[in-house]
C-alpha cells in the first residue's frame, strides 16, 4: 500500500466517498496503467509538481512497464527479457504504485474500482485521472484459436514463444515419427504488421541459428509460415519497403500467404481461407490490437472502436467535443487527433504513446496550476524494424529508406534511446556487446513454465514392487519386449539416430 499519508488510497473499503465534500489537502492524480503512457505521464508530472502539489498513484497488474518494440529481440535471445521492462518501483520515484486490475471506472463519482491480485476489490477516489490502459490482442472467433495460439504483446508471451520454439526443436530432434516431427517444426505467425513481421523474422533467425547445433535436424525441415489478411505486409512503411521486406523473407524460405485468413486451427490442424491445410504445433497471433475492454465498464465517452475520445490537448471529450473535466487519455486506448494528418487519429505506437505521456504530464501540471493546456503535435519520424541479427528495414521522415545492416543499426540505436531508464539502456547495450563476443544464447528453458512438475513427481510415494498391479507389470513387460524388437528399418527411415550417424560420417 502507498506510504505517503496524503496519497494513501481508501482501500480496502468497499466504497469510498466521492471527493465532492471536503477537498483533499493534496490533490490526487490516479494514473490507470503503468505502461508507456502511464510511466511517462507520471514521471513528467512528478518532475513538474512537488509532493505538496500532487499525490500520484499508478495502478497496474504488473510491477513493471514493458518496452514492447524490444519484445521480438527478447524472444530471439538478443536481449535479456528482464531488460526490456522498467520496474515501477525504481522508475517511478515519488509515485505510489498499486498492483491490481482496474475493473470499473466511474468518472462522474471520481472513483475507480481496483481488483488486486489477491483479495477483495476496492475503490480509490481521485481528483484527476489519466487513462493509459493500452490495448489487448484483437482476436476472432476462429475454431481452435483460443486453445492453440499464443499472443505476442507482453514479455511473458515473448519468453513463452522462445522457450516453446526452442523446446519443439529439442523434442523434434529425438522424435522418430516424421508427421509428428513435421508438426513440431512448423511455426505459424498470423498478422503481417510491425509486431508480427519483427517477431517472425527475429524468431526464425534465432531458430535457424539454434538448429546449426542439432545434427539430427536439417534447416529445410523447419517451416515458417506467415498468414496476412491484406495484400501486403508492413502497412506502416511504403509499398516499396514492404515489398523489399517480403522478398527478403521469401529468400529466407519463409512461406507467405497474403490476402489469406486463418479459418481454423483445431488441435493444431491449420486450415487457411485459400484451402491450404497443414499441421503446426506453434501458432503466434499478432493480427492487430483493440482498446482495453475494461473501458466498456466506464462512463467515459468511447468511439466506435472502443477508444476514449480525446481532443488534441489529450483531454477526454464527448462526441460533441465538450471537455470532460479532470481526465486525460492517450496511447493505444485513446483516439487522439493527429494534427499533421487532419481527420486521422495518431497511430497506436510507442513513438506517439511516450510523447503523449510526457505531454499529459505537462498539461496536467498546467491545469493544476490554473494554466491552459497545449495541443499535442508530433510528426511521425518514421518506422524501423529489425528482421533478425544484422538485418532490418527503416523509413525515416517519409522519404529516406534504409535496408539491411544500417537499418538494423538504426533500429537498435533508436529504440535503446527510447527505452526508459539509464539502467536499462546500459544493460541492453552490455547484453548486445556480450552477444557479439560470446554469440547469442539458444538454450530452451521450457520447464520454466511448469517448474514444480519434477518436484510433484518426486513427491509421489513409490509403490512397493510387489504391489505392482498385474496389468501394469504386463504392460511394462510388453513395452520392454517391443523395445528389444525395434525394427531397424524404422530407424533407417529418417530417424534422428540415423541422421546423426550420417552427420557423424560426414564430420
Ligand atoms: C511486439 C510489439 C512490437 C511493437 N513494436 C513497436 C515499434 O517498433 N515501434 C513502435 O512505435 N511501437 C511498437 N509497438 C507498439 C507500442 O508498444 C504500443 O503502441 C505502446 O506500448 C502503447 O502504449 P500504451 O501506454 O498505450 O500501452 P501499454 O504500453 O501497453 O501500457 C498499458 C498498460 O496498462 C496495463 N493494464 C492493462 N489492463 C489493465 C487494467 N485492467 N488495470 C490496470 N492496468 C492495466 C498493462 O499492464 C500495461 O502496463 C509494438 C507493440 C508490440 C506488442
Amino acid at each position: 500500500m502507498p506510504q505517503s499519508s496524503s496519497a494513501s488510497v481508501d482501500a480496502p473499503a468497499a466504497t469510498a466517498p466521492a471527493p465532492a465534500g471536503k477537498p483533499r489537502k493534496v490533490p490526487r492524480v490516479l494514473v490507470l496503467g503503468g505502461g508507456t503512457v502511464g510511466l511517462y505521464s507520471a514521471r513528467r508530472l512528478r518532475k513538474r509538481l512537488g509532493k505538496r502539489e500532487a499525490a500520484i498513484v499508478v495502478v497496474d497488474p504488473r510491477p513493471y512497464m514493458t518496452y514492447a518494440p524490444f519484445l521480438p529481440e527478447a524472444a530471439a535471445g538478443s536481449i535479456d527479457p528482464r531488460n526490456v521492462v522498467a520496474p515501477h518501483r525504481r522508475a517511478l520515484k515519488g509515485v505510489d504504485v498499486l498492483q491490481g486490475h482496474v475493473s470499473q471506472i466511474e468518472h462522474a463519482r471520481r472513483r475507480v474500482q481496483i481488483t488486486p491480485i489477491e483479495g477483495e476489490a476496492y475503490w480509490v477516489t481521485y481528483d484527476h485521472l489519466v487513462v493509459g490502459l493500452g490495448s489487448v490482442a484483437r482476436t476472432l472467433p476462429i475454431p481452435g484459436l483460443a486453445e492453440q495460439a499464443i499472443g505476442f504483446k507482453n514479455v511473458e508471451e515473448a519468453i513463452a514463444v522462445r522457450n516453446h520454439i526452442l523446446g519443439r526443436i529439442d523434442v523434434a530432434s529425438s522424435t522418430w515419427d516424421p508427421e509428428l516431427r513435421k508438426k513440431m517444426l512448423t511455426f505459424v505467425f498470423v498478422g503481417g504488421g510491425f509486431a508480427g513481421i519483427e517477431a517472425l523474422a527475429e524468431v526464425e533467425d534465432m531458430a535457424r541459428y539454434a538448429v546449426r547445433h542439432y545434427k539430427q535436424i536439417e534447416q529445410e525441415e523447419m517451416r515458417f509460415v506467415l498468414v496476412e489478411g491484406s495484400r501486403r505486409i508492413l502497412p506502416e512503411v511504403s509499398e516499396e519497403l514492404g515489398g523489399y521486406t517480403l522478398e527478403t523473407l521469401r529468400k529466407r524460405d519463409i512461406e507467405i500467404h497474403l490476402s489469406t485468413f486463418l479459418s481454423s486451427c483445431v488441435d493444431g490442424h491449420v486450415v487457411l481461407s485459400t484451402g491450404v491445410e497443414f499441421d503446426a504445433e506453434t501458432i503466434v497471433w499478432t493480427a492487430g490490437v483493440k482498446a482495453n475492454p475494461v473501458l466498456q465498464d466506464s462512463d467515459l465517452p468511447l468511439d466506435k472502436m472502443g477508444r476514449v475520445i480525446c481532443n488534441a490537448k489529450l483531454q477526454v471529450v464527448t462526441e460533441d467535443g465538450e471537455v470532460v473535466p479532470d481526465v486525460f487519455a492517450a496511447g493505444d486506448c485513446a483516439a487522439v487527433p493527429d494534427l499533421y494528418n487532419p481527420g486521422m487519429t495518431c497511430p497506436p505506437n510507442a513513438q506517439h504513446a511516450l510523447r503523449e505521456g510526457n505531454h499529459i504530464g505537462d498539461n496536467l501540471a498546467r491545469v493544476m496550476r490554473s494554466a491552459e493546456p497545449t495541443e499535442y503535435k508530433h510528426r511521425n519520424v518514421g518506422a524501423v524494424a529489425s528482421l533478425g541479427m544484422y538485418k532490418g528495414v527503416a523509413q525515416m521522415f517519409g522519404k529516406i529508406k534504409v535496408r539491411g545492416f544500417f537499418a538494423w543499426v538504426l533500429h537498435r540505436t533508436y529504440h535503446v534511446f527510447a527505452m526508459p531508464t539509464v539502467n536499462r539502456k546500459l544493460r541492453i547495450m552490455a547484453g548486445w556487446t556480450g552477444s557479439v563476443l560470446l554469440r547469442r544464447e539458444v538454450v530452451a528453458l521450457g520447464s520454466l513454465h511448469d517448474p514444480r512438475a519434477e518436484f510433484r513427481a518426486a513427491s509421489v510415494p513409490p509403490k512397493p514392487r510387489e504391489d505392482k498391479p498385474a496389468e501394469q507389470a504386463a504392460a511394462v513387460a510388453k513395452a520392454d519386449a517391443k523395445q528389444e524388437a525395434l525394427p531397424p528399418q524404422k530407424a533407417e527411415a529418417g530417424s534422428p539416430a540415423e541422421k546423426s550417424d550420417a552427420h557423424a560420417k560426414k564430420d
